[in-house]
């Protein structure tokens, strides 16, 4: 084995060991050894839902499944798309709430099975556990860590920052590349919620690709 067959293979236990551990939690959770298998996943199962909803995920996009889904007709509630108006926003981002079919990432995935997540307006982590008909949450290897402490860690340390400053947030980490545990009105770092088991009335299915995607 190359170097590269060896990364790989060493991811793909931890991969396979999260997906264990979502699986005992309750959770739908597939091994997708690359992104091609996730988009083709979400596609088959986006064959029902009229409506397509999108939390801003990086690993999502990363999928390029977008123009896919509206080739097969479906309405896509894309609330980051450029020249909306604020009330705009909003309505997509209810709207959101109660799509057939909702496409996330997570910031963390623990080991143990947990999806830990820091939102600023809360409308994506609200669509991840409650309300829409089905949700796909895509985990790409690098969001794996040991436990929710860790995951909070790494979302602080490696998501965060280059999150807020490619939403323009007038925040210090989005100078400096660290937090500061501000009190920015701009604070992306309001919500934080830790899903450890299956929301009994969701039916919420992640994704664990062996692959490095999003922040
Ligand atoms: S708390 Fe503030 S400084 Fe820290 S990551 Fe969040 S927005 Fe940035």
């Amino acid at each position: 084995m190359n170097i590269t067959e060896l990364v790989n293979w060493n991811y793909e236990q931890k991969c396979r060991k999260a997906v264990q551990a979502l699986e005992k939690n309750g959770f739908t959770a597939i091994y997708c050894p690359a992104k091609q298998q996730a988009a083709d996943y979400i596609l088959q199962e986006a064959r029902d839902a009229q409506t397509v909803g999108f939390g801003g995920s990086m690993s999502v996009a990363g999928l390029a499944v977008a123009e896919k889904l509206a080739e097969m007709g479906k309405e896509l509630l894309i609330h980051g798309k450029p020249g909306l108006k604020p009330e705009e926003v909003l309505n997509i981002m209810r709207r959101q709430l109660t799509s057939d079919l909702f496409l996330a990432g997570t910031g963390a995935l623990t080991l143990s099975g947990c999806l830990v997540n820091i939102d600023m307006t809360g409308n994506r982590v609200g669509s991840m556990f409650f309300g829409p008909k089905k949700v796909i949450v895509v985990a790409g290897r690098n969001k794996i860590v040991d436990n929710v402490e860790e995951a909070v860690k790494r979302i602080k340390r490696y998501a965060a920052p280059p999150n807020a400053k490619r939403l323009n947030k007038n925040t210090p980490c989005a100078k400096t590349g660290f937090c500061h545990d501000c009190n920015s009105p701009d604070r992306i770092c309001r919500i934080m919620t830790v899903v450890e088991r299956k929301p009994p009335l969701t039916d919420l299915r992640i994704l664990v690709v062996n692959e490095d995607m999003g922040l």
